[in-house]
């Protein structure tokens, strides 16, 4: 199956059919990655740019070795040397880019909407890495599928995305994967940290861990994004880890067999305990790592299904 849309621009545009075909697909990946044969030549002969004006660990080396393991020709843009620091607009730089004629890019971009204004100007197939605070969908399909692993199943659960929603680009993307696949969804921290209109979301919304996490499944922990505040946001670290830090003590709320998850990267003693993070009993920090690489393989090969189909035929 391919995707509908040209792009994978967010969350927002995926029906529950696309979101659970990419998923499917990303479990035949993950089986293969654990194999000692990890290598196919699906996007063999396709280009991949990999664009990141924003800094990156797991995303940007996921991204290329997805690509490496189905064969394309990846190459890193370092934005650090490139033109960009020398003025050049976006723009420029996607039609620079764009004239290389590349077959996917993956951007990152520190303004909300960039990726998809980037993606009306280049012909090729534009993978949004994370704008600003507004998506980064690849993030919500790999936790989707490491919580389907964990689960069973991917609806009917109570999932408590907790800390700095405002700032939090995962959590959006999260919450629509989750309101979509008829998930319950709380949001919970201080409310200097949650987005305005956040009554409209269709969630559950409170600022006590507590409350927040009773009887939840998946408790996803937030990094405090720091570079996104202009202060005053929170009264001190240690505070705010007395308050809202996902400890051992706190995750008793939860169901005794609720997993703890965690995008990365993480602040430890800021917004979980650090033997909490490594505990394996619950975190599954480390699965969501192993199916980012699985789930980019997915919307890469899914995104190409048209371009592989018309150069077959
Ligand atoms: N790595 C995630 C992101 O790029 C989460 C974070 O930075 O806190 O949004």
């Amino acid at each position: 199956m391919a995707l509908r849309a040209r792009h994978l621009l967010g969350i927002e545009p995926l029906a529950p059919d696309e979101i659970t075909a990419l998923l499917d697909l990303a479990e035949r990946h993950a089986g293969r990655n654990r194999g000692g044969e990890k290598h196919t030549a699906l996007l063999a002969g396709l280009t991949q740019i990999n664009m990141f004006f924003e800094p990156s660990t797991r995303t940007q080396a996921s991204f290329e070795l997805a690509g490496k393991r189905l064969g394309a020709d990846v190459m890193n843009m370092s934005v650090a040397q490139s033109s960009v620091k020398k003025g050049e607009t976006l723009i420029d730089t996607a039609l620079t880019l764009n004239a290389m004629h590349p077959d996917l890019l993956v951007v990152r971009h520190p303004a909300s909407g960039a990726v998809d204004l980037l993606a009306e100007k280049v012909a090729c197939a534009v993978l949004n890495a994370g704008d600003g605070r507004h998506e980064h969908p690849t993030q919500a399909l790999l936790d989707a599928l490491t919580i389907r692993r964990a689960k069973g199943r991917l609806h009917r659960l109570t999932v408590a995305i907790c800390g700095d929603i405002a700032h939090s680009r995962v959590a959006r993307s999260n919450l629509i994967l989750l309101n979509r696949m008829e998930n319950r969804v709380r949001l919970v921290g201080p409310p200097t940290l949650m987005p305005a209109g956040v009554g409209e979301l269709g969630c559950e919304v409170t600022d006590d861990m507590r409350e927040g996490l009773a009887g939840a499944d998946v408790v996803m922990m937030l990094r405090l994004q720091k570079e996104r505040m202009d202060g005053g946001f929170i009264p001190s670290e240690r505070e705010y880890y007395h308050r809202y830090g996902l400890d051992a003590e706190k995750l008793l709320h939860a169901k005794p067999d609720a997993i703890v998850m965690h995008p990365g990267p993480m602040n430890r003693g800021v917004e979980i305990d650090g033997t909490l993070a490594d505990d394996i009993r619950h975190s599954v920090i480390q699965q969501q790592v192993e199916m980012g690489v699985a789930v980019r393989m997915a919307a890469m090969e899914m995104l190409t299904a048209s371009l592989r189909a018309a150069r077959a035929g």
